[in-house]
């Protein structure tokens, strides 16, 4: 069997990129092995950094929806098309500890705040503060997607004891100016080195369907793999076309690209959380259970990802008995 940076399996997300990086050819090469062999690799993988049968469980609210600056082609969400989303505020900081604390009495251990911002403005970051301290005050880690943030945005964050701060790069440099024109793939690079620098952990992955190639695919993990040090949630999305952008009519992803795509991630980033992301109303079980088997260990819970649809709890619950998988317990902090 091709054994192509076997050795760096034993890596770790903190420790994972300081070995030789990944090559483009090396991560194609575990991608087009013989899909039996990729999943058993994957599974290896998987085994060996996790319990192969705990899922942890987010919950995503968006705080600020709709009216964004930016013309990300994927998103309902852009001021630049006709989606026919109704823009509205940002939340009180009320509103959102009430949520947080529902979605913690559902089970999820980690929540997730998304606002459509380019970045956040100076004027919102004292609500922003106000949200991550109150979160946290119930026990759960923090997560926000809130656009770019420069270097001191980061740290009042990071003060505020934000534990992950998403930030996708979306695809491959390549393909990057297709779908977004407004910012570009280095801006997302310096925004994730600035989190970084901060202390905050990183969630960043990306989307497939939006008529990119599989060598975009692959190279998108390449370069998650070879950051500094490799994000430690990596959502791998499924496009939801959105009527009215600019990917309204991109054709479906092949299940089973997918789910070689959930391997490759597994593989090449061992400690990282894989996160089955947008998409999963569109997937079946059965390709949901093979992306389990291929490494994914994170989902969303609940019935709507910022605004678009997810499988609801019932139909999670059901799905998680078929498959005798466990929600994963919230990790204590290592000590210091
Ligand atoms: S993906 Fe984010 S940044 Fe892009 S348009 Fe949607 S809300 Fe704005």
């Amino acid at each position: 069997m091709l054994d192509v940076h076997a050795s760096r399996e034993g890596g770790t997300a903190s420790s994972g990129s300081a070995a030789e990086p990944w090559t483009l050819d090396d991560a194609k090469k575990i991608y087009n092995l013989p899909f039996n062999d990729l999943l058993f690799r994957a599974q290896s993988v998987h085994r060996a950094h996790f319990d192969p049968n705990a899922v942890q469980m987010s919950r995503l609210l968006s705080i600020k929806t709709g009216g964004c600056a930016e013309d990300c082609g994927y998103c309902s969400q852009s001021a630049h098309y006709p989606t026919g989303l109704k823009a509205s505020k940002l939340m009180e900081v009320e509103r959102v500890i009430a949520e947080a604390r529902k979605a913690r009495e559902g089970g999820a251990t980690r929540y997730c705040m998304g606002a459509a911002w380019r970045s956040p403005k100076e004027r919102d970051m004292e609500t922003i503060v106000a949200m991550v301290e109150g979160v946290k005050a119930l026990g759960m880690e923090t997560c926000m997607t809130l656009g770019m943030l420069n270097p001191a945005q980061s740290a009042r964050l990071a003060d505020a004891g934000l534990d992950y701060y998403n930030h996708n790069i979306d695809t491959s440099e390549r393909f990057y100016g297709e779908v977004i024109t407004t910012r570009t793939f280095a801006d997302r690079l310096e925004t994730l080195a600035n989190v970084r620098e901060a202390g905050i952990k990183v969630c960043a992955g990306g989307i497939l369907g939006m008529r990119e190639t599989v060598d975009d695919r692959i190279s998108m993990l390449v370069t998650l793999a070879n950051l500094p040090t490799a994000p430690e949630s990596v959502p791998i999305n499924m496009l939801i076309p959105i009527p009215g952008s600019k990917l309204a009519d991109a054709p479906p992803v092949d299940p089973i690209d997918f789910v070689r795509t959930i391997a490759l991630a597994r593989i090449l980033m061992p400690q990282s959380h894989v996160r089955l992301s947008a998409g999963r109303t569109g997937m079946s079980d059965e390709i949901q259970a093979l992306c389990f088997f291929a490494g994914a260990n994170s989902i969303f819970v609940g019935e709507t990802l910022l605004t678009a649809d997810n499988p609801g709890e019932d139909h999670d619950t059901a799905l998680f008995r078929r498959l005798g998988l466990k929600p994963m317990e919230l990790q204590p902090e290592p000590a210091e």
